[in-house]
């Protein structure tokens, strides 16, 4: 059987497979499995015609990949970015698949996305595109089908949008066809800062394993948004220093530690961590060279690549973004001996708590903080301690020994469901 070959450096479907074939291969994976996991089981494209506030007609594009079904219904946000491709969406579909196993929860891999450029509509134009793209896919989503969430540029107005526009076509409310909702609106506690949260989580695990202490652990973070701000607040609190930050518009720096409560105020209100003033200014491309104990990616794909893989200076790398490292990045930084943390851990946290959100909005019932909490922490530390026995076992970096723990598993639920002729 041919197999899938991988070139470009920074297509993220062809990273996704370099990493999948190497796997494959430790596993010994069947050629039929092979072509399973790595086929999509749909892919669908989307014209969403909307009337701007100038009254002129725009058609947009969106998506939505439903990677694999076989372990649960899909789960993966939707982004709004204007250089969005089918080829990214569909890597992300099949992270969401490893992630959702690797975590060991009963969903499938989706992710959609919609090219366009968020900073140039308005709240109107934002909701018509969101409505009639969630219209257009009424038939594949759903609680039982597929859950979208909030990823790059989506928050949870837009969910609150899809939830409303499901639940007009169903004729009912319907709170779990999405995940990271307004709280009022059948959101859970804890969800917002889910993903930064587990983040911290596998960082304690990672440098507990190095006799590492939390008050010498400089961590420099890519990436203020969701998962970045909120990474940065909770290592803060629990003691960790945050030496450098950085996002679209440029980076701050401070060796002696950055306070992170006055920062995510002076983010709130300048909309960037610029100007920031007590702290340096330094390029996005500098601060990631740094010395520092965790350099924490938490922005967008292809940001540590085989150009400036030999120049990182971190101990550990806490992939809070999906796709931050190339594979040709992978084994300059494995041979620097970097302790890598791979996405479809690291940032875990966030489809996590949306699973106890799917959980809480089918019962009705509603947790508190600390139960999410607890059993985030549970998770997480479950699936780090078992990536990273699988990792000792085989004798594989952290990210093969997720990729093989994600692949065995969705590969035994396939075996056991049987082939549907
Ligand atoms: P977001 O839109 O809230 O924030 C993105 C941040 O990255 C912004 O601060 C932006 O300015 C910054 N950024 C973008 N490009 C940059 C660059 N080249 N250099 C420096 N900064 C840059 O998005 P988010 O929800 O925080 O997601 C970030 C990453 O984490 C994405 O890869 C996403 O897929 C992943 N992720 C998010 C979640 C979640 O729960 N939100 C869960 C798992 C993974």
């Amino acid at each position: 059987m041919e197999r899938h070959e991988s070139n470009a450096e920074t297509n993220p479907f062809d990273a996704m497979v370099s990493r999948f074939n190497i796997a494959a291969e430790k596993l010994k994976l069947d050629d039929g499995l092979y072509q399973i996991l790595l086929t999509p089981d749909r892919e669908i494209s989307v014209a969403i015609p909307v009337q701007m506030d100038n009254g002129n007609l725009r058609v947009f594009k969106g998506y939505r990949v439903q990677h694999s079904l076989a372990r649960g219904p899909g789960k993966g946000g939707i982004r709004y970015a204007p250089d969005v491709t089918l080829d990214e969406i569909r890597a992300l579909a099949a992270w969401m698949t490893w992630k959702c196993a690797v975590a060991n929860i009963p969903f499938g891999g989706a992710k959609g996305g919609i090219i366009c450029d968020p900073s140039q509509l308005s709240s109107a134009e934002l909701e018509k595109i969101t409505r009639r793209y969630t219209a257009s896919l009424i038939d594949v989503l759903g609680p039982d089908r597929d859950v979208p969430a909030p990823d790059v540029n989506t928050d949870e107005r837009v969910m609150a949008w899809i939830m409303d526009t499901y639940s007009m076509h169903m004729r009912h409310t319907v709170t779990g066809v999405v995940t990271g909702k307004p709280l009022d609106l059948g959101g859970s506690v804890g969800r917002n800062e889910a993903t930064g949260r587990g983040c911290k989580i596998v960082c304690d695990r990672a440098t507990s394993r190095f006799g590492m202490k939390r008050e010498h652990t400089r961590v420099i973070i890519q990436g203020f948004g969701n998962v970045g701000s909120m990474a940065a607040r909770i290592l803060n609190e629990s003691g960790y220093q945050i030496i450098g930050v950085t996002d679209i518009h440029g980076g701050v720096f401070n060796p002696l530690g950055i306070n992170v409560t006055k920062l995510i105020a002076h983010a709130k209100e300048a909309r960037t961590v610029v100007g920031f003033p007590d702290a340096e200014p330094i390029s996005g491309n500098e601060i990631l060279e740094q010395p520092c104990e965790i350099l924490l990616p938490a922005a967008t794909e292809n940001q540590i690549t085989s150009h400036n893989a030999d120049k990182i200076r971190a101990r550990i790398i806490c992939e809070g973004a999906n796709g931050p490292t190339t594979a040709q990045a992978d084994q300059i930084l494995y041979d620097k001996k970097i302790f890598i943390i791979p996405d479809i851990l690291a940032n875990a946290g966030g489809v996590t708590v949306s699973y106890f959100e799917w959980v809480q909005d089918r019962q009705g019932y509603f947790w508190n903080l600390k139960t999410v909490n607890e059993r985030l922490e549970e998770s997480m530390v479950n699936s780090f301690d078992t990536v990273a026995a699988y990792a000792d076992r085989h004798g594989v970096n952290m990210r093969i020994a997720a990729y093989m723990l994600a692949i065995d598993r969705v590969a035994f639920t396939i075996r056991e469901r049987g082939i549907y002729a």
